[in-house]
């Protein structure tokens, strides 16, 4: 028995099926991860193709069958096509390593509204091309290690409980195990077993301490964009049995690009 149901969700992924029909993976608000089929998405008119693209934010009424492991799709309107972030390369590139973690990441029917939430602020301050897109990828990233019980400590030393105030004038050290991080004088530090340099630290700080939206203007040194990101994908590869290295990253040399 299939039970047509109304949810609100964002296209992380999008493949033709046979000569007519598309398969999408979606991240519903409060189902989860789900695949479903449109039939003959692509002959019909009224922007339904649209609607199915990645990155897309959209309602879909679907018919569910638990014993499928595709569901299929009845109708779909578009809320929010993102369109923005479709504009330049960098930007396309990081909504793209966005799609990729939840992909990696969130189990099929596991519900997490919070990170669905965060997932559609990093998209939509996207859209408005800020001249630094990583910082949105961070965001997401601290909220997501939240919400699946593994979130990073940022707030106070875990050595002596005093109150994290950057900027510090050598590196902070860090525990991946519990997500601690450690003034960089602490005497109390134990089992450290990573570090983060004090700009990347600061930045990472001042990116948590705010909301998605507020974060456009945050700068940092071009050469940190690396020790942030491996940083983070590190932490996560250690928490989860998935490689924490973004192939849609791969797109954007760092090097050599402002990004
Ligand atoms: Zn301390």
């Amino acid at each position: 028995m299939a039970h047509l149901i109304r949810d609100e969700g964002i296209v992380l992924h999008s493949l033709r099926h046979g000569e007519t029909s598309r398969i999408v993976r979606v991240l519903l608000r409060e189902r989860g991860k789900i695949s479903m089929i449109s039939k003959g998405a692509r002959s019909k008119k009224g922007g339904v193709g649209a609607a199915l693209e990645p990155f897309s934010r959209c309602e879909f009424l679907y018919y569910d069958k638990a014993s499928r492991d595709v569901q299929l799709l009845k109708e779909v309107s578009i809320l929010n096509a993102h369109e923005g972030l479709r504009k330049n390369l960098p930007h396309l590139t990081v909504a793209s390593a966005l799609a990729e973690l939840c992909q990696m990441t969130l189990k099929e029917h596991d519900s997490h509204p919070e990170i669905y939430d965060g997932l559609e602020a990093s998209l939509t301050s996207l859209d408005a091309a800020p001249k630094n897109p990583l910082p949105f990828l961070w965001k997401f990233e601290l909220g997501l290690f939240a919400a699946l019980g593994f979130a990073l400590s940022l707030e106070t030393c875990a050595g002596c409980g005093k109150k994290l105030k950057p900027p510090y004038d050598g590196p902070v050290k860090f525990r991946y195990e519990d997500g601690c991080f450690f003034e960089p004088k602490c005497t109390s530090a134990s089992n450290t077993d990573g570090s983060l340099s004090a700009v990347a630290f600061a930045t990472l700080l001042y990116i948590a301490q705010r909301p998605t939206a507020a974060i456009r203007n945050v700068t940092f040194p071009a050469k940190r964009r690396g020790e942030l990101q491996n940083f983070l994908s590190k932490y996560l590869s250690y928490h989860l049995p998935v490689r924490g290295h973004l192939k849609s990253l791969e797109a954007l040399r760092w090097s050599d690009k402002e990004v």
